[in-house]
């Protein structure tokens, strides 16, 4: 107390933490600078870039590119401008190595669910809607910019990919600022940067039925690790749980799992891959993470069980 006392009136480098709501999630900060000010100043500039990238992909928001696309690329090819064209290019490639689990064009049919409303598309709507739901009906011309879709009706969404993009760009905000210890969280997706001065950062997966429980924790450092869970975003009927991971050639959310895990080096990976393994299983989804050298993962199965990818050690 005496030493805070004496030095409170000299600047002292310490960990500032912060706390906002964009992009429907709540985005926390924690870094590391020498001088309180700038590190300030870094954690504003880490949320208004969060914020810059919200108004530019949300489908809430009428006047953002994103709605823009979803109401004109069917009739006519739409600029994207150079970001979302890449995101959008980076989502394509995803489907193609998930061979469609990972599918922006869920939203063909995802748009008529409201989890908080508790409402869901009926049969008809469903049956109508879901020969909608294909990535190959979004086409991207490279040497103009633009992105169209084949058919009326598809939508695109890139709420399984868009917070890992929001924290890498969130350490990059900070890099730019000399900071070299950070944590950038988006709801389930999280980007550490450098490690926590000398010690690991250590990241909990929450217990996907009790979130005061930690199911693991995982010591990381300069990764990502981002988690997808069915306890998120969701509603009950008739002991039924409609959540907001969407199977894409049902149209219907994935029941095999209660979340999935994936750590490596991108957070864009990271974030997409998560939602791809949930839709894929324990099976089918720690096969394809066994493919990428970088990445690893942890499945929780829908009776508690937890599965690990090769790369990482089962806890005893
Ligand atoms: P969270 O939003 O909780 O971090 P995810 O990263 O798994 O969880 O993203 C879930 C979001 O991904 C959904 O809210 C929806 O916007 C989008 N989504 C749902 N199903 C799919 C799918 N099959 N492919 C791509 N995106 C999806
Ligand atoms: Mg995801």
């Amino acid at each position: 107390m005496a030493t805070f006392l004496l030095f409170s009136s000299t600047a002292m480098a310490e960990w500032v933490g912060e706390t906002e709501a964009h992009m429907g999630t709540e985005i926390s900060v924690y870094l590391w600078h020498d001088d309180p000010a700038e590190a300030k100043q870094a954690v504003a500039a880490i949320f208004a870039e969060v914020a810059r990238l919200d108004r530019l992909m949300s489908t809430y928001i009428e006047d953002s590119k994103m709605s823009e696309i979803n109401r004109l690329a069917a009739t006519q090819p739409v600029l994207a401008g150079e970001e979302l064209f890449s995101l959008v290019q980076r989502s394509l490639d995803i489907s193609r190595l998930t061979r469609g689990a990972f599918d922006i064009t869920y939203d063909s049919i995802g748009r008529h669910y409201d989890f908080r409303a508790g409402l869901r598309p009926d049969a008809s709507t469903l049956e109508q809607a879901l020969p909608l739901i294909d990535y190959r009906h979004v086409t991207l011309d490279r040497s103009n910019g633009t992105i169209r879709f084949e058919r009326a009706g598809v939508r695109i969404n890139l709420g399984g990919i868009a917070k890992g993009y929001a924290v890498e760009r969130g350490v990059e905000v900070a890099r730019r600022f000399g900071v070299r210890h950070a944590r950038v969280t988006a709801g389930g997706d999280t980007r550490l940067l450098g490690d926590r001065r000398g010690t690991p950062w250590m990241v909990g997966v929450q217990n996907p039925r009790d979130d005061s429980q930690v199911a693991v924790t995982i010591p990381l450092d300069n990764e990502a690790i981002s988690t997808s869970g069915d306890y998120e975003r969701f509603f009950e009927e008739d002991g039924e749980r409609y959540h907001h991971i969407i199977v894409p050639s049902t149209g219907t959310p994935a029941g095999e799992v209660h979340s999935a895990t994936v750590i490596g080096p991108d957070a864009v990976i990271t974030d997409a891959l998560s939602t791809s393994v949930f839709v894929m299983g324990v099976d089918q989804g720690l096969r394809l993470i066994a493919s990428l050298p970088d990445y690893e993962g942890i499945v929780i199965d829908a009776s508690g069980q937890m599965f690990y990818s090769s790369g990482l050690q089962a806890p005893e």
